[in-house]
């Protein structure tokens, strides 16, 4: 059986839609698009696509109503690839199900390493049965035992930081925003909710990272959230 990956372009510009289309085909996927939303939803319904790449400004929809729509009926990885900068629109579409996010104008080079981050979670089948070890360079995290290893020493973390540490390095590669990281790590939100994120990440990074004012495991995407490096192979 071909294990080739068929990737469902929603784009309403003919030009970027030919661009990654072109590009994709080369590096061996089966590429369908569609040029508004409900021929989208459609060609999602019909042909069983196994990623979804997509625009939020389409001529018929909001691309945020159809992440919502899918996201009713499948866990289809999406990745949201759109001209909109602004960071309500990036949390707005991580927040409704998207997996990731890559703002227009980008290079192929960085779509197809986000694209390669979705596959590795479509490989790794269902989210209830995660790995117990994780390795990221030098940082090995035991999830059974609860230990964290890095550069042979063992670290000690806080509850909340531990559940930081665990949530980011679960969604290795992608962006998890503090919304997000809120409801999984303090399960409710008040004013200092941002503030408590700032403070628990600066010192889960003190003790994770061999230089924290150059953050290795932990990148920080303004305004939106936090995104822990890709595990090691
Ligand atoms: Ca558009």
């Amino acid at each position: 059986m071909s294990d080739q990956k068929k990737i469902l372009i929603i784009e309403d510009d003919p030009k970027i839609t030919a661009f990654m289309q072109l590009s994709l085909k080369t590096q061996d996927y089966t590429v369908l698009a569609a040029k508004c939303g409900k021929e989208g939803i459609l060609a999602f319904c019909n042909e069983n696509p196994d990623i979804i790449l997509l625009d939020l400004g389409l001529p018929d929809m909001d691309g945020i109503d159809i992440i919502k729509e899918i996201r009713n009926i499948s866990d289809i990885p999406i990745l949201v690839v759109s001209a909109r900068e602004f960071d309500k629109d990036k949390i707005g579409a991580l927040d409704a199900g998207a997996n990731d996010y890559v703002t227009k104008p980008f290079s192929m080079g960085e779509l197809s390493a986000r694209i390669r981050v979705m596959e590795r979670y479509l490989s790794q089948g269902a989210p209830s049965r995660p790995q117990s070890v994780l390795h990221f360079d030098a940082l090995c995290i035991d999830t059974d035992r609860r230990i964290i290893v890095q550069n042979g020493k063992e670290i000690h973390l806080t509850p909340l930081e531990y559940k930081l540490l665990l949530l980011l390095a679960r969604n290795a590669g992608k962006v998890v925003t503090h919304n997000q990281i809120l409801k999984e790590v303090w399960g409710y939100q008040d004013s200092d909710a941002a503030r408590n994120i700032r403070v628990c990440l600066a010192s889960l990074r003190r003790k994770i990272e061999p230089d924290s004012s150059h953050p290795h495991y932990i990148t920080t995407e303004i305004g939106v959230g936090y995104r822990f490096i890709e595990p090691s192979k």
